[in-house]
């Protein structure tokens, strides 16, 4: 049995006629950056996800470091953040030449441990930046409040999780700034890289729009220094047809990862713990195992793909030596990175497939 990790080809087909009219058009303008396009999938993730402010930029990556950079995030200052993450997350802020100072995860969710964060905030804290992993949100409510009582800012990098809901309310949408990804394997996928930023606040969002567009304010005229972190019209255009089936295919990733629970009850392995008030959208279907290496291999025999979200946590990678943690800092990172394993996980994963998953993992 073939089965793809995730699969686009079979995404592609079942949107193509709508895809391949959205991008024809594009190219027959010639309006390749900005346009109709861009606003129109901009002000659609923004009714989509319940923000004022919904701005297109050029990756995840660039996301969370145009809100950094909106906050005016420098040299000295600290960001507290989760190690077991992709590095993008504690990336931008040592890009910026502030600190990420690390939390450990809640070994369920495999979220940042909000109850670990306070004794860690110093004069020089400036922002928490929790990552909602594997499309099910952190501790919002619990992020905020110690946010609001010190002073400092939450910036969700919800770059796993568009689509998932908090107590009623959307990812994104949670704290002062949401960051997403449009990386092709993510939930809502674009054909190339692609990003947004959410905000409710006017005045962030119209820095990080100068911020993305090399600090302009009007044409030549520069207020700040910026980058170019803008979404071009071609991905936008993609986006937007696949947000119009976007509801869909969350409902079919959620229906998928709960199968995958039911079918995996007592199959030895520790299945994803979502909590009561929120929901995921398993851009990540991902288990514990005891000997993940054998069973890698085992699967790997029966031609199933799997993935491994993430083998290093952070505070352990070479370029972050000079933050001076060792082995043993964070033990539930630790613990986690080596027995985690993903496997395959899209919309158009069947019963057949699953099953078939399932059988090779009990065997
Ligand atoms: C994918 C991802 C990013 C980076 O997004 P890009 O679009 O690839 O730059 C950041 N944080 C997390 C948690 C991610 O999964």
């Amino acid at each position: 049995m073939k089965i793809n990790f995730i699969d686009l080809q079979a995404q592609y087909q079942e949107y193509k006629t709508e895809i391949d009219k959205e991008v024809s058009e594009v190219f027959t303008s010639a309006g390749f950056i900005g346009g109709p396009k861009l606003d129109s999938f901009e002000k659609n993730i923004a009714a989509f996800t319940g923000v004022k402010h919904a701005i297109g930029c050029s990756s995840g990556t660039d996301a969370l470091l145009l809100a950094l950079m909106a906050l005016d995030i420098k040299a000295g200052d600290e960001v507290i953040t989760t190690p077991f993450t992709f590095i993008a997350t504690a990336e931008v802020i040592a890009f910026l030449d502030a600190k990420p100072v690390f939390v450990d995860i809640d070994e369920k969710s495999y979220n940042i441990d909000a109850s670990k964060i306070e004794s860690l905030i110093t004069a020089n804290t400036k922002a928490i930046i929790p990552v909602s992993l594997y499309g099910q949100c952190a501790d919002m409510d619990e992020l905020n409040a110690i946010a609001d009582k010190h002073g400092i800012t939450v910036i969700e990098d919800a770059c796993q999780s568009f689509g998932a809901e908090y107590k009623g309310k959307k990812s994104c949408a949670l704290s002062a700034i949401g960051c997403t990804s449009f990386f092709p394997s993510k939930p809502l996928g674009a054909y190339g890289d692609g990003g947004a930023i959410f905000t409710d606040n006017d005045e962030l969002a119209s820095k990080m729009r100068m911020l993305l567009n090399h600090g302009q304010n009007e044409r030549y005229k520069h207020k700040y220094i910026g980058i170019n972190g803008r979404l071009d019209a071609v991905q936008a255009a993609i986006l937007d047809v696949k947000l119009r089936h976007f509801d869909k295919e969350v409902k079919l990733r959620q229906e998928i990862g709960q199968r995958y629970s039911l079918l995996l009850k007592d199959a030895g392995v520790t299945t994803p713990h979502v909590k009561d008030d929120r929901t995921s959208v398993y851009a990540q279907y991902s288990v514990r195992v005891k000997d993940r290496a054998a069973m890698v291999a085992k699967l790997s025999e029966k031609s199933i793909p799997t993935a491994v979200h993430y083998p290093m946590p952070l505070h352990l990678q070479e370029a972050f030596i000079y933050l001076g943690y060792k082995e043993g800092d964070f033990p539930i990172s630790e613990r986690v990175s080596n027995e985690i394993m993903s496997l395959p996980m899209s919309p158009y994963l069947t019963d057949e497939q699953q099953e078939f998953i399932v059988e090779a993992i009990k065997g």
